[in-house]
């Protein structure tokens, strides 16, 4: 089962890839992860990334691709594999195709679990910090009791810059920019499912795992 999941920043991407690589005992094959197993097992495309990481550059695409390219072709990928946070662009899609074309393979799910711009505004601007003793709280999904106050010791919360919504307004708008090309590749491929995010979280597996089950609305 050949997956790539896709969704903006706070649909909630994270548990469902855990989800699902827990059911399907595939691996969970995310571009960070993928570049600290080659740094760390020094593979001549890992010491390449790392002299670009270093230098605070982006790492090249070719490199990209070539450990991509390096870790599908790995055993554990033989019955499937979970792909989240590559591809990112069109080339990059490209080049997964013919990394699978070549391996024998093929993408046969695209999942984008989708929630609404403002949905994700309020998701990602919920969390709030205690100025004492730094304590998280999020607006809708652990609220302290008393709003703007920590349950533990009184202090004022605050919300950090990065959670402003001019802030992630923007993070977002970036995001769809860069992913709304690449589902429409996918669409026009007919591998893409976009799955209800906006959810519970129980719900939102309930209707990926049909999709991979092969029930197909
Ligand atoms: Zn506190």
């Amino acid at each position: 089962m050949n997956i790539v999941l896709m969704g903006l920043p706070g649909a909630g991407k994270g548990t469902q890839a855990d989800k699902i690589v827990e059911k399907y005992a595939i691996p969970h094959i995310s571009t960070g992860d993928m570049f600290r197993a080659a740094i760390k097992g020094g593979t001549e495309l890992g010491l390449l990334a790392k002299s670009f990481i270093d230098k605070g550059a982006l790492v090249p695409d070719e490199v990209t691709i070539g450990i991509v390219r390096e870790r599908l072709s790995q055993p554990d990928c033989d019955q499937g594999f979970l792909l989240d946070g590559f591809p990112r662009t069109i080339e990059q899609a490209d080049a997964l195709d013919n990394i699978l074309s070549d391996l024998g393979k093929r993408i046969e799910y695209v999942v984008n679990i989708q929630v609404e711009q403002e949905e994700l505004i309020k998701r990602l601007t919920g969390r709030r910090i205690c100025k004492v003793c730094g304590s998280a709280y999020h607006l809708l999904f652990n609220p302290s009791k008393e709003e703007g106050i920590c349950d533990k010791d009184g202090g004022e919360l605050y919300q950090r810059a990065d959670d402003n919504p001019e802030t992630v307004s923007n993070r977002l708008e970036v995001n769809i920019k860069q992913t709304q090309p690449l589902l429409d590749f996918y669409q026009a491929k007919n591998v893409l499912t976009n799955i209800n995010g906006q959810q519970d979280i129980s719900d939102v597996f309930a209707d990926v795992d049909a999709l991979l089950q092969g029930s197909r609305n």
